[in-house]
């Protein structure tokens, strides 16, 4: 089994169904639906922003971090989209943008990640 990090879904990457349901799913995604547990993350970070009740501290561990940067590449994802991306780009694009927010975090590997997203850079308007 394999564990998408872009889609958050579980999948056997020898079942032809299970690639067909995955293929879908992105199909889905790449159109502008977010995944679950991104929409349940806008939700949480709105609300804890919106309550000012220290929400936005309880948000703040690991399994977090890394829908954080999910959300940063959906984001840049629906301004591609906006800016006419091709849909069949997603998976490529999401892998390279995932790579670059994980540079920025950990501050290593930037300029590598840099060059890897630069071929998008006419649709950050
Ligand atoms: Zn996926």
């Amino acid at each position: 089994m394999a564990l998408c990090n872009i889609c958050g879904m579980m999948y056997a990457e020898d079942d032809a169904d299970d690639r067909k349901i995955h293929a879908d799913e992105h199909k889905k995604l790449a159109k502008g639906v977010l995944p679950y547990k991104v929409r349940e993350f806008i939700k949480a970070a709105g609300f804890a922003v919106a309550h000012n009740d220290g929400g936005l501290t309880r948000l703040q561990n690991s399994e977090n971090r890394e829908i954080g940067k999910l959300v940063v590449a959906f984001s840049w994802w629906n301004r591609a989209l906006s800016q006419g991306i091709p849909t069949k780009e997603f998976d490529a694009y999401m892998k390279a943008h995932l790579q670059f927010a994980d540079a920025l975090v950990s501050r290593k590997g930037e300029a590598e990640a840099r060059i890897a997203i630069k071929k998008w850079e006419r649709y950050a308007g």
